[in-house]
């Protein structure tokens, strides 16, 4: 175990808070950390790419990370993986695949821990189909502020399960899981791409049902006029899918170039330069391809630490979920920022599906938008404190995990059940160990 104070910030980079940085890699290093005295708590930190507050304490300590690629266990006969805590989903997925398993869900960057799935209950473009990440979790390992481990599951202590799932780090450290699998055919993706101007159009397309098993839309908000929407669907490729040479090693999986950002004293990320890059993505979309899996998932990991482009401000990050009924809401706060000067750089809608039981966990059926914000030409504030307000009024709610400024009273109001959540915390945590700058700054611990 060693430690060192440090400063943490989100993947956003707009919070900043120290703490001291303990690495613990066993769960008898957890276990053990819970009995000395902390006068700030304690948070779970992954890789860091929750955009806000989440896996910052400050003054505290930050414990990271917890036993990363410790060992992964595939059993292929039930279709299951189980591996610490710390292991990424990408080392997850590039041990599976070629074993011809995936993980059922995905997010936008395979960068993120098995911990820090389960803690924001992640979501990927199949949300419909697959629903969140917690639904395929068949067991966890927990230290709990005792510093006792438990084995929790859907099927025991389901309370204590589901608080964990999309609980944020807030009811102890995950230190391994068990994961149920999907089998693949092949490691590659069969995508199609088009092009669509309307904006009422993409929402009936997207809506469509039977679909392909991901759907996303990127809406390109600084078009010069209208809206246009790069519409990516996809299914996980067949071996009759693939050209002859390929046939040969349908699982096989290639080692992906990453590029560095380099490195900038003045943000090269503005409108402008955003502007071209949505034009070009929008000039290239039509037809179908087939891709490499994590070139799918994950297009934004072929340049690692891209988030520094933005400088110093950082990245703001706001996404919310509402249900059908307030589907007139995603266009109107585009249309909304847009007209404040203060357009978003990117947004990024995906159609949802049922929500899992977790009474923090993100997803619920109808829509997701996420709208990247630069804050250097001027916050936004007032715009998405209405936005909240209109977001709660539908009985929709944001991601916490992207999530750097909501306050108590709004999250209470989007997430109704926080007192069933706050009981199976006081369980786990009696003496309220489990403390972030994120659960400060909205009432949770
Ligand atoms: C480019 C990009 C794209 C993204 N796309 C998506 C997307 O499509 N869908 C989606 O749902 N999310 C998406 N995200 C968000 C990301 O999936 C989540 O923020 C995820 O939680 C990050 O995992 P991490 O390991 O980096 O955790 P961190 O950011 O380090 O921590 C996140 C939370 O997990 C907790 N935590 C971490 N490890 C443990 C542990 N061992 N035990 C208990 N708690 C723990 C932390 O305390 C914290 O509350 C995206 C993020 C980025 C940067």
């Amino acid at each position: 175990m060693s430690s060192r104070p440090q400063e943490f910030t989100g993947w956003g980079r707009t919070t900043r808070s120290r703490a001291l940085l303990v690495h613990a890699d066993s769960e008898g290093v957890v276990r053990r950390m819970m009995h000395r005295p902390m006068a700030h708590g304690l948070i779970a930190r992954g890789l860091g790419r929750s955009y806000g507050d989440a896996a910052a304490n400050a003054d505290g300590i930050v414990l990271a990370p917890v036993a990363p690629d410790a060992g992964v266990e595939l059993d292929p006969a039930r279709g299951v993986v189980t591996a610490t805590a710390g292991t990424s989903l990408g080392r997850l997925v590039r041990y599976t695949l070629p074993r011809g398993f995936t993980l059922p869900v995905l997010p936008g960057t395979a960068q993120v821990t098995l911990g820090g799935a389960i803690a924001a209950d992640v979501h990927g473009k199949n949300h419909v189909g697959a629903g969140s990440f917690g639904r395929w979790v068949e067991g966890l390992d927990l230290v709990d502020g005792a510093g006792a481990a438990r084995r929790l599951g859907p099927g025991e202590d389901p309370e204590l399960f589901w608080a964990t799932v999309g609980g944020m780090g807030l009811t102890g450290i995950v230190t391994r899981a068990t994961i149920r699998l999907l089998p693949v055919a092949t490691s590659r993706m069969r995508v199609v791409t088009r092009r669509v101007d309307d904006f009422d159009e993409l929402l009936a397309r997207m809506a469509t049902e039977p679909g392909p098993a991901y759907r996303v839309a990127w809406v390109d908000c600084l078009a010069p006029t209208g809206y246009r929407a790069a519409l990516e669907e996809a299914d996980h490729a067949g071996i009759d899918d693939l050209p002859a040479a390929e046939r040969r090693d349908p699982l096989g999986v290639r080692t992906r170039r990453v590029l560095p950002a380099p490195p900038v004293p003045i943000s090269p990320l503005g409108p402008r330069s955003i502007r071209l890059f949505n034009a070009l993505r929008y000039a290239r979309t039509g037809g179908i391809q087939l891709r490499a899996a994590d070139a799918f998932f994950h297009p934004l990991d072929a340049v690692s630490g891209w988030n520094r482009l933005y400088g110093r401000g950082g990245l703001l990050q706001y996404q919310y979920a509402v249900p059908d009924s307030a589907a007139d809401l995603l266009r109107a706060s585009i249309d909304r920022l847009r007209a404040a000067g203060t357009p978003p750089l990117l947004a990024v809608l995906k159609r949802m599906g049922a929500a899992t039981p977790g009474p923090l966990s993100f997803p619920i059926a109808g829509w997701s938008l996420a709208l990247d914000l630069s804050p250097a030409g001027g916050r936004p504030d007032r715009i998405l404190d209405e936005l909240d307000r209109e977001v709660v009024a539908a009985g929709g709610r944001i991601y916490l995990a992207k999530d750097s400024r909501t306050g108590p009273e709004t999250l209470s109001a989007m997430y109704p059940r926080i007192p069933e959540w706050r009981r199976a915390r006081a369980c786990l945590d009696p003496d309220g160990r489990f403390r972030s700058d994120l659960g400060r700054r909205t009432g949770l611990c």
